[in-house]
């Protein structure tokens, strides 16, 4: 056999009309073999002929009837296809099965039917049948070719095949559809080989009434039995002149046939929109095949169902295509992101990318089922928005270190001045802070989402306040230290000069200069402490640790005024005064007649009487005596013991018998000099 199977178009093929196809819209494919094979590269040839994207803006015709009536020759006119046309000189048939081929120059898909009429050759009409809703359940437009003398011959075959499609038609669209489509196919009864003598009227009228009688005499299921031909059907008619006896004639006709094809104006346009199927362009093959399939393994075939199918096979593929995209650009921003820097704009580009997305989807996938359509179109969202979450949260984070780390920086740099209101500084940085991270959280909000910045805000706002407390705490320490130096400084004088003049009142006048120069320290921090916006408690705890740091101070102070050598050096002065100077301040010239004994005595003992007033601090105005709370030291805490009693203490009475003993010696000393120095003098 020498039938024809290339999908190559102008190989082999012997229609001298269409030209061999270059750039693949004029190829032809079979989708259904002899096998009754359905055909795996219709999208691609779909593709190929440059259907793909045209959504519902195309058509499909199919042709019907016995073999050899020209159906293929009429398709290669009408539409400039290049379906096989049977061999004059040969006689042999064409290949059994369904083939396709884009129109020339317009958004047609033609289906040649090939071996349709079973009963003429006397083969199976299971092929008739399965063609036939194959071919009702995508084309707009069936024709039915027949030659002139067939016409009112009822028992025909050609009147069989025409039960058939009646009958697979109620099968298919019988039910009220659901999905808002009609479902009605135009029948265009093409005669072939008028001769002319039975006026079209006639004919038209001869075959409506026949067709009528057809549907009437199909059995019908109950609900369906009233139903007319014209609900689901609209008929058409028209004449061709013999291709052969009246060759211009035929021409010229054909030509008028295709005008109505073709062109959208005239009057009697055939692709009429009320018979579009609706399967947008990227999904015929895909629900072809579907279709096909139903139909081979003899399953009921329920459109709506086909229909969602091929809504969920190509949502999911069209989604998949514009999550692929969006992948692509959200793992731009993933590294940054995690890496820990605030991506600007992030919000905006992540807005982009899924409105990018978004739009693509809607695009193609709006023209499928409604129901589907938006079912997948929340899932998409539902995905991006789980991809973008993540970049969300990271960029959250963040913002809020590096909000806190502007935060603490502004701080640092408002304190660095000598004049600076803490609270100010503290507050203007926090306004700042909360700006900028509200700011840049509420850029990064994509709509639609549950995503919420405030959780991060009021750890942000935790965070802020402790770092204002550390700095707060720090600066407080810091003043501190400045008054303590300040009292430092100011206590010394007057404890060296009041223990340099021993008196009885000298406690008195120390105390008098300390409670002064604490008074004063007191106020510089209450003064300083105002912005510091401490409480009330913290208040108390600083001025209690402040006067007893500047009592320790006073405390170092005097130590350092009492140690021994300090302190026995003072008693010598004292001795040495009274001892070597007269009541008017002349150095004395021991006579051997003088009392260096009882001048001796008496300047020792004017001196010991110094020892008491040293040892402990007591103002003979007890008015003046400070007082400090004493800490018992708990375990709790590393601090120290502090007794408070034990510091108004200067020296022990040990300690005190132990100086008095070292003064003695030294004094001693001075007696044993002046003993000597009026033997000296006798000596001269
Ligand atoms: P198909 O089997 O229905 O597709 O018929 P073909 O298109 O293959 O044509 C079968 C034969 O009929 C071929 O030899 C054609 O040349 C011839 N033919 C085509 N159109 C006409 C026509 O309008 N009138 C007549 N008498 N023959 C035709
Ligand atoms: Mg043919």
């Amino acid at each position: 056999t020498s039938t024809l199977k290339t999908h190559e178009a102008g190989a082999t093929f012997t229609n001298g009309h269409a030209s061999p196809a270059v750039d693949g819209s004029t190829e032809r494919i079979q989708i259904v073999d002899e096998e009754k094979k359905f055909t795996p590269e219709l999208g691609t040839q779909i593709q190929k002929w440059g259907l793909r994207d045209v959504g519902f803006d195309y058509n499909i015709v199919s042709v019907f009837g016995s073999q050899s009536t020209g159906k293929s020759t009429l398709l290669n006119r009408l539409f400039g296809t290049t379906f096989d046309v049977m061999d004059e000189t040969q006689r042999q048939q064409t290949t059994k099965g369904i083939w396709m081929c884009r129109g020339k120059g317009m958004n047609v898909m033609v289906m040649d039917v090939e071996g349709t009429d079973g009963r003429e050759r006397g083969e199976d009409q299971d092929f008739e049948r399965k063609s036939a809703l194959f071919s009702l359940a995508s084309s707009e437009i069936l024709i039915v070719n027949l030659w002139e003398h067939q016409v009112g011959l009822y028992q025909g075959a050609n009147m069989g095949l025409l039960k058939t499609v009646f009958e697979v038609n109620l099968g298919l669209f019988g039910k009220k559809s659901t999905d808002g489509t009609s479902g009605r196919t135009l029948l265009l009864f093409v005669i072939r080989d008028h001769i002319g003598q039975t006026p079209l009227g006639n004919l038209q009228a001869t075959l409506t009434s026949d067709m009528n009688r057809i549907w009437e005499s199909l059995s019908k299921p109950a609900e369906l039995k009233d139903t007319q031909l014209s609900q689901y059907f609209d008929l058409a008619f028209t004449t061709l002149p013999h291709k052969i006896l009246a060759a211009d004639k035929f021409e010229s006709e054909v030509q008028n046939l295709r005008t109505r094809f073709v062109d959208k104006t005239s009057s009697g346009y055939l692709f009429k929109p009320v018979y579009h199927k609706r399967i947008p362009a990227d999904g015929v093959s895909f629900y072809m095949e579907g279709i096909w399939e139903q139909v081979q393994t003899n399953k009921d075939l329920d459109l709506p169902t086909q229909q969602e199918l091929l809504a969920q096979f190509r949502c999911d593929e069209i989604s998949a295509v514009a999550l692929s995209e969006f992948n692509e650009q959200a793992k731009s921003q993933k590294r940054p992101v995690e890496a820990g820097k605030v991506v600007q704009g992030l919000g905006a580009l992540m807005r982009n990318w899924r409105t990018h997305a978004i739009n693509r989807y809607e695009r193609d996938a709006s023209r499928y089922h409604k129901g589907v359509y938006l079912r997948k179109r929340a899932d998409l969202i539902a995905t991006m928005n789980a991809t973008l979450s993540p970049l969300f949260l990271g960029q959250l984070k963040n913002l809020h270190k590096s909000c806190l780390v502007a935060f603490k920086k502004e701080m640092l740099d408002g304190l660095r001045g000598e004049q600076y209101n803490f609270a100010d500084v503290v507050s203007k940085a926090r306004e700042t802070c909360e700006r900028t991270f509200t700011v840049g959280a509420k850029e990064a909000v994509v709509e639609d989402t549950d995503w919420n910045w405030e959780e991060e805000l009021q750890l942000l706002k935790e965070e802020i306040g402790v770092v204002a407390d550390q700095c707060r705490k720090d600066e407080t320490k810091k003043m501190l230290n400045q008054i303590e130096r300040n009292i430092k400084r100011q206590i010394s004088e007057p404890v060296e000069l009041y223990l340099s003049r021993p008196s009885k009142g000298m406690w008195d006048e120390i105390l008098l200069a300390f409670r002064d120069v604490l008074g004063k320290a007191e106020s510089a921090y209450l003064s300083k402490a105002m912005s510091f916006n401490c409480t009330e408690e913290e208040n108390t705890n600083a001025l209690a640790a402040l006067r007893k740091r500047a009592w320790l101070v006073l405390r170092a102070k005097i130590d350092e005024q009492t140690a021994d050598q300090a302190f026995l050096s003072k008693l010598r002065n004292h001795f040495e005064e009274r001892f070597r100077y007269d009541e008017q301040g002349v150095p004395r010239v021991w006579k051997p007649e003088d009392d260096i004994d009882g001048a001796f005595k008496k300047a020792k003992d004017q001196t010991l009487e110094l020892v008491p007033w040293y040892s402990k601090i007591s103002p003979e105005d007890a008015s003046l005596q400070f007082e400090l709370p004493s800490e018992a030291s708990d375990s709790a805490s590393e601090a120290e013991e502090f007794d408070f009693a034990a510091t108004l203490v200067v020296f022990t009475e040990t300690k005190a018998l132990d100086l008095t003993n070292k003064f003695r010696k030294d004094a001693d000393a001075y007696y044993v000099e002046a003993k000597r120095s009026t033997v000296s003098s006798v000596a001269q």
